[in-house]
């Protein structure tokens, strides 16, 4: 793919779901993909089953809440492909829980990661882009950055976040393309660390129908494969089935 062939992207969250498949996807059509996450063994095992496939990867550990970490991240990528063409904001989490229960360690994990950790992101590769000229920012917002259910407040707050930093950064930019992608239930190991025994069983049903992470992978790259003239801003992709 032209726009794609060759470009440098960086992927946190890299080690599994979303991110695990965006990588594999954009470096099968000759992107030379950046990922990280915490897990470094797994990402290593990608970035090595990526490289196998005749792909270029490299992989690195962070913490997106750190944002020295995910400076590093960016500094990595620099080093080893020599620029940063695109930034997939995309490490996650979903604790979900009633307010009720005042799960209040586990809100601030989702405001750290989730909202702190797309800035983090912004703001370790926004100069980086500027000095070359151009870039491309990606965020992974939700459709719970459209809609709010019980149990979801602040992962959903969360996510209106994300769409709202995503919105400003395109009004403000004239050579940075900005992304968000707006997944409907997905089925990946997001929600593994809900505690709420009740909620757990709640995500069981959404997930009965669910996408694979490879349905939102396509969307991240056609979004990248756009030339540089063409911002794709929001992409909402559901299970056809679902009404929410
Ligand atoms: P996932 O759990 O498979 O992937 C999340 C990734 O983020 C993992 O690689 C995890 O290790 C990483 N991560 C978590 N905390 C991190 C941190 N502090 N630093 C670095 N990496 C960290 O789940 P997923 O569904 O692929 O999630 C990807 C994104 O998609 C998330 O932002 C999530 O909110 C969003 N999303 C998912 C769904 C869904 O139904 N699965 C729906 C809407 C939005």
């Amino acid at each position: 793919m032209k726009y794609v062939q060759d470009k440098v992207i960086v992927i946190t969250g890299a080690s599994s779901g979303i991110g695990e498949a965006s990588a594999r996807l954009l470096a099968e059509h000759g992107a030379k993909v950046v990922l990280g996450a915490r897990r470094t063994e797994r990402l290593e095992h990608i970035a090595a089953e990526i490289r196998d496939q005749g792909g270029e990867a490299a992989c690195m550990a962070v913490d997106v809440a750190d944002l020295d970490a995910v400076k590093s991240l960016i500094s990595f990528a620099q080093h080893t492909f020599g620029r940063v063409d695109v930034i997939f904001n995309n490490a996650g989490v979903m604790p979900l829980s009633p307010l009720s229960e005042l799960k209040i360690d586990e809100w601030n994990r989702m405001i750290d990661i989730n909202i702190r950790g797309v800035l983090n992101g912004i703001a370790a590769s926004l100069p980086v882009m500027q000095a070359q000229g151009g870039g491309h920012v990606i965020n992974t917002a939700s459709i719970g950055a459209h809609v709010v259910v019980p149990t979801g407040a602040v992962y959903c707050a969360t996510k209106y976040a994300v769409w709202a930093i995503s919105e400003g950064l395109r009004q403000e930019s004239r050579d940075i393309r900005v992304t968000t992608i707006c997944p409907g239930v997905v089925e990946t190991e997001l929600g593994h660390d809900i505690s709420d025994e009740a909620t757990k069983g709640q995500l069981k049903e959404w997930r009965k129908a669910a996408l694979t992470p490879d349905a939102i992978a396509q969307a991240v790259l056609y979004a990248v494969s756009q030339p540089d003239s063409v911002d794709v801003n929001e992409l909402i992709v559901r299970p056809t089935i679902s009404a929410f």
